[in-house]
């Protein structure tokens, strides 16, 4: 097992793809998009297939595929076929906006991809065009239907607006009512690129839970998994439940067990954190086996303690990324 310099363990990498993304949700990026890195400037999927096995070598045994949209990159499905393959690697998982063709989710069905995290923040066509600046809710829907039926565990990501999607939260609860999904309200993050300014959230988790309660005060507070970011509930005789999770009050990071690698091959131990050590670079000027090892090592027994603390590092008047750039 690998273990940080705070005793957290380490098992989880989310890997970023590509910073692209066919939809605009106005809390990840502005509506003209990012100013996107070139091909070359992306990992190849050579080079990640080379972390990831050097990762799954030292401990990480669970690998997220995100980005960015996950889909828009040419040879996903080749490529996560390759990753599932890698000798360590037990649960492979993904989260997508759900507007990929559906002859995906079988593909993804056959290699055993553990999960799939969907992206929907609202259950109203009009609200979700609002939020996403596309008319693709539709699509989202029967992707959504489709990776029910095929039976792999799908989760739904909802970040929680003021003012966008509040009549959303109950809505969302009561759809785990009769399918067997995991809903999970998340605090919006300051991670837009800059896309606007970000005023601390009035719904927080407490408040979303609280506006849950008030309907169903007989909610079920579930076990939560050891690393869960998410607190967990359910409604009495629910076929899937929901979490919430305190994604900007970062009142879970004594637990976190993630790092991540963004699209441009740096090492992100922290969501908070800025920059990041490129292994992009520092492959391509040769470095072995051991070496990357070496380094990884390195930035595990220098992880920041929280968000809080990787925040203070960055400059004060650096702007947030987007996620899309962090590998969301
Ligand atoms: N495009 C894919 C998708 O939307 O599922 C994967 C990448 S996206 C960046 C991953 C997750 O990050 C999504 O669930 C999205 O809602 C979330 N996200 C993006 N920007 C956020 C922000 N500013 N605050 C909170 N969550 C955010
Ligand atoms: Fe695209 Fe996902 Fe960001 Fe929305 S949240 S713009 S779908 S990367």
């Amino acid at each position: 097992m690998l273990f940080d310099n705070h005793g957290r363990p380490l098992r989880y990498l989310r890997l970023g793809v590509t910073e692209r993304c066919n939809l605009r949700c106005f809390y990840c990026m502005p509506e003209e998009g990012l100013p996107w890195s070139s091909k070359k400037q992306l990992l190849s999927y050579e080079e990640m297939i080379r972390l990831v096995s050097i990762l799954a070598d030292m401990g990480i045994d669970k690998v997220r595929i995100t980005g960015g949209e996950p889909f828009v990159r040419k040879d996903l499905i080749p490529f996560m076929s390759e990753l599932s393959q890698i000798d360590g690697i037990e649960k492979l998982s993904i989260t997508t906006n759900g507007t990929a063709p559906l002859k995906h989710i079988d593909a993804m069905k056959a290699m055993g991809v553990h999960a799939v995290n969907l992206s929907l923040d609202s259950l109203d066509k009009e609200r979700f065009h609002k939020i996403t600046r596309r008319d693709e809710f539709d699509q989202v829907w029967e992707f959504l239907q489709a990776l029910i039926k095929s039976g792999i565990k799908t989760k739904i990501n909802a970040v929680i607006m003021e003012e966008h999607n509040l009549d959303d939260i109950l809505p969302m609860v009561e759809l785990t009512k009769k399918e067997p999904i995991n809903v999970r309200f998340i605090e919006e993050m300051p991670f837009n690129g800059g896309a606007k300014g970000y005023q601390k959230i009035n719904w927080n988790y407490q408040k979303i839970l609280e506006h849950i309660t008030n309907k169903y005060p007989d909610i079920i507070r579930l076990d939560d998994h050891v690393s869960s970011t998410s607190y967990n509930y359910k409604l009495p005789e629910a076929k899937g439940s929901f979490g919430v999770i305190p994604a900007y009050s970062r009142s879970i990071c004594s637990s976190c067990d993630r790092i991540r690698i963004t699209p441009k091959g740096e090492l992100k131990t922290c969501l908070y954190q800025a920059g990041g050590f490129s292994f992009r670079d520092f492959m391509r000027a040769g470095a072995s086996d051991d070496a990357i090892r070496e380094k990884f090592m390195q930035f595990f027994k220098n992880r920041a303690k929280n968000g809080f603390e990787a925040e203070k590092q960055k400059e004060q008047n650096d702007t947030f990324e987007s996620m899309a750039t962090i590998g969301g």
